[in-house]
């Protein structure tokens, strides 16, 4: 048996902030205590380590808050960040498929794969929700490197059977390959697998009924698809679905809108469809800095909770402009106002975290820093610049939390740590273990 003992300034949410009163925790001098990579204690530090005297301390400078979940994210993509010029379609077509025509090729997809969770931990991000290629040696390679790792990751091999020439697959093909990765790998230590058809437009009827025979067939199984993002993309498909009533009700008739749903984006919703999927428990992968950069539009948290739509947050990269969680909190926030809605900084931090492991179904397991959960957490610093420093000093809790979502980005990780170990720390530049 391991055991550890961290002590510093510990927050975390115990649930969404717009549903229950005081979700707020909260040590100012707190003590994490971690027994083979699980928390087996947390509270204030003079209370709990009173219970395990002579456990070597270490005190970490900074603010401790669960390791960040990205609920939507293409690891195929990374390279492709920041490019110029167009809008949802046109920017898939010119820069997107032909960077994932790549990984066809299992070494470069096992390159890409180690790079990306490099850069996930360098942000703090510890779990993602992510989208391969519809390659199934994409997702190999991912899951491979993620088990290397010890990471909580979920992933999918993409099905489109009406993409771009090199990049199809067939309905066939796609439950086959599916049915092989999820054999494989779901459940394989921290690893799980989501069923992921790339949108409505780039499967075929009988592929979409094959994506819900899966889903189906397969209880533990997410669903990850994209849902209402463009404006152009949703009159496409509703031209093409011309009996659904609405966007998100053409992947309903394949039995796609269900619990284990999570759908990106849904920047163009009507009420109809919130109310659908609060009635189901699927739930949105809000990512603002995604739908800035593509011109795509405003998130309207307002409608969101008006209908109890569960949310979390996800930085989908390449069209996302960060992969940290932090610098996206921020612009969710920016997202909301001119919608008349006030983002808090301890629900955006609650979407990045414990938001973002309900709707991935592993709340049970992150999300929370509560005991009996994974050790995965970031030591945040407050002070990661001047100016930061500056806005910071003698401010309170909410506002620290706030400037950091403003301000920040990777530069205020200061350490991240998986299963209780400490696999990268900004001022060293690389991990202990
Ligand atoms: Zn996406």
């Amino acid at each position: 048996m391991t055991l550890q003992g961290f002590r510093g300034e510990i927050l975390s949410l115990s649930c969404d902030p717009a549903e229950g009163p005081d979700p707020v925790r909260h040590e100012a001098d707190g003590f994490l205590v971690i027994e083979d990579g699980r928390i087996a204690a947390r509270g204030p530090f003079a209370d709990v380590s009173l219970h395990f005297p002579g456990l070597a301390v270490e005190q970490l400078r900074g603010l401790i808050v669960p390791g960040f979940i990205d609920a939507h994210v293409h690891y195929p993509q990374l390279g492709r960040i920041a490019s110029h010029g167009e809008q949802l379609l046109d920017w898939l077509e010119r820069h997107i498929f032909p960077a994932e025509k790549a990984f066809a090729d299992p070494v470069h997809a096992a390159g890409v794969a180690e790079e990306f969770l490099g850069e996930l931990l360098r942000h703090g991000t510890t779990s993602a929700l992510v989208f391969g290629t519809v390659h199934a040696a994409s997702v190999e390679a991912f899951f491979a490197a993620a088990e290397a790792r010890e990471l909580r990751m979920i992933c999918g091999k993409v099905l489109m059977d009406l993409g771009p020439e090199g990049l199809r697959d067939t309905v066939e093909a796609a439950r086959a390959e599916t049915e092989a990765l999820i054999a494989k790998w779901h459940g394989r230590g921290r690893l799980q697998y989501a069923v992921t058809p790339r949108y409505a437009l780039t499967s075929s009827d009988a592929q979409l009924a094959v994506a819900g025979e899966l889903l189906a067939a397969h209880p533990g199984v997410l669903l990850h698809t994209h849902l209402a993002e463009n404006k152009a993309e949703i009159a496409a498909v509703a031209a093409r679905f011309a009996e659904a009533v609405d966007y998100l009700d053409a992947y309903d008739r394949f039995g796609l809108v269900t619990d284990r749903s999570v759908f990106a984006h849904g920047v163009h919703l009507p009420d109809r469809s919130c109310e659908r999927l609060a009635e189901v428990g699927a739930g949105i992968a809000v990512c603002p800095s995604s739908n800035f950069f593509l011109g795509s539009g405003m998130f309207d948290f307002a409608q969101a909770e008006r209908h109890g739509v569960r949310l979390g947050l996800g930085s989908d990269i390449g069209a996302g402009t960060s992969l940290s969680l932090l610098h996206n909190a921020g612009l969710a926030y920016q997202a909301g106002l001119p919608g008349g809605y006030v983002l808090d900084p301890f629900r955006a931090l609650w979407l990045a975290t414990g938001g973002s492991a309900r709707l991935l179904h592993i709340d049970g397991e992150v999300g929370l820093l509560a005991e009996g959960q994974e050790a995965d957490f970031v030591v945040l610093d407050d002070a990661a610049t001047p100016l930061m420093a500056r806005r910071t000093a003698g401010a309170s809790l909410a506002e620290r939390l706030f400037a950091m979502q403003t301000l920040g980005d990777d530069r205020a990780v200061r350490q991240t740590y998986v299963m209780g170990r400490c696999v990268w720390d900004r001022d060293t530049g690389h991990g202990h273990a």
